[in-house]
């Protein structure tokens, strides 16, 4: 599961790509669009780079049947976009897998409908804080049970719990391989970090009781008790000079409509919004 430098350039362009479908899906959400308009958008993106889409067909009840998977508000992961319309104040997660030269690259945000809650606010940027505390632990040497509890620590920190049942898992030749990597654990356990190592990071975080159920058409993953949640995703290489994030975008970027510093950070793959100020907006 150790990736060599020439599969980590593969993987980056995966990345690369995803993070460019899953800009062009946000930048399509607003009141009274759908989400299948928001899933349209991102597979425009990987049609045109002759990218394979890793979730459509993906095994479960019944194949999966789109190239994202588009969660609304209480809607955690696993959504299969529809003719939903969205509204203003919804929180959307986007999630999107790319395959290029059979590696994957996976990554997945929240973003909100015009103007939202003040909780739906403090969610997203608890759970967008808690990814970049996971990868700042990404380095040779660390133990997956440091970076679960990382995560774990920033989201209880802020007064909202993290999913149990779905997982942060390595990712490369397949979407889902070794190790997993909860979004909860304990500081020194686990599987020692080394250089090749390459994870999807993925704190699931819900507003209220971390409790979830499947819905009726047996893919959708909700909370149980109705309160929101939020998803943000980064695919991440360890390398002995630090934590590689493969599926942010290259930069410079433009976000089209999505202001907030938090989606500079996000698909800058880092904290220091030093991109920021190109925006002219640094909400
Ligand atoms: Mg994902
Ligand atoms: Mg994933």
């Amino acid at each position: 599961m150790l990736k060599s430098q020439r599969e980590l350039e593969i993987m980056r362009r995966a990345g690369q790509i995803n993070a460019l479908a899953l800009l062009a899906a946000a930048s399509v959400v607003a009141p009274g669009a759908t989400t299948a308009e928001v899933d349209a958008a991102a597979a425009d993106v990987l049609r045109q780079h002759a990218a394979e889409a890793a979730f459509l067909g993906y095994p479960g009840a019944y194949p999966y049947p789109a190239v994202t998977t588009i969660s609304v508000n209480d809607e955690l992961v696993h959504g299969i976009p529809s003719d939903r319309r969205l509204r203003e104040g919804d929180i959307v997660s986007i999630d999107c897998g790319t395959v290029v030269e059979g590696f994957v690259g996976d990554s997945a945000l929240t973003v909100p409908v015009g103007e939202v809650s003040d909780e739906a606010e403090r969610l997203m940027d608890a759970t967008l804080t808690a990814l970049f505390a996971g990868i700042e632990l990404m380095r040779p040497g660390q133990r997956t049970g440091d970076v679960s509890a990382a995560i774990q620590q920033t989201v209880e920190a802020a007064g909202f719990n993290v999913v149990r049942e779905y997982t942060g898992h390595g990712v490369g030749r397949n979407m889902h391989e070794d190790p997993q990597v909860p979004n909860y654990g304990q500081p020194g356990t686990g599987l020692q970090l080394r250089s090749g190592v390459t994870v999807a990071l993925e704190p699931m975080v819900l507003a209220g009781a971390a409790e979830t159920k499947v819905l009726k058409d047996q893919w959708t993953v909700a909370s149980l008790d109705g309160r929101l949640t939020a998803h943000f995703e980064h695919t991440v290489a360890v390398t002995d000079e630090g934590p590689r994030v493969l599926t942010a975008l290259d930069e410079p970027f433009t976000l089209d409509g999505l202001m907030p510093v938090r989606y500079n950070q996000y698909f800058a793959g880092r904290r220091e919004s030093a991109i920021s100020s190109m925006q002219g907006d640094t909400r």
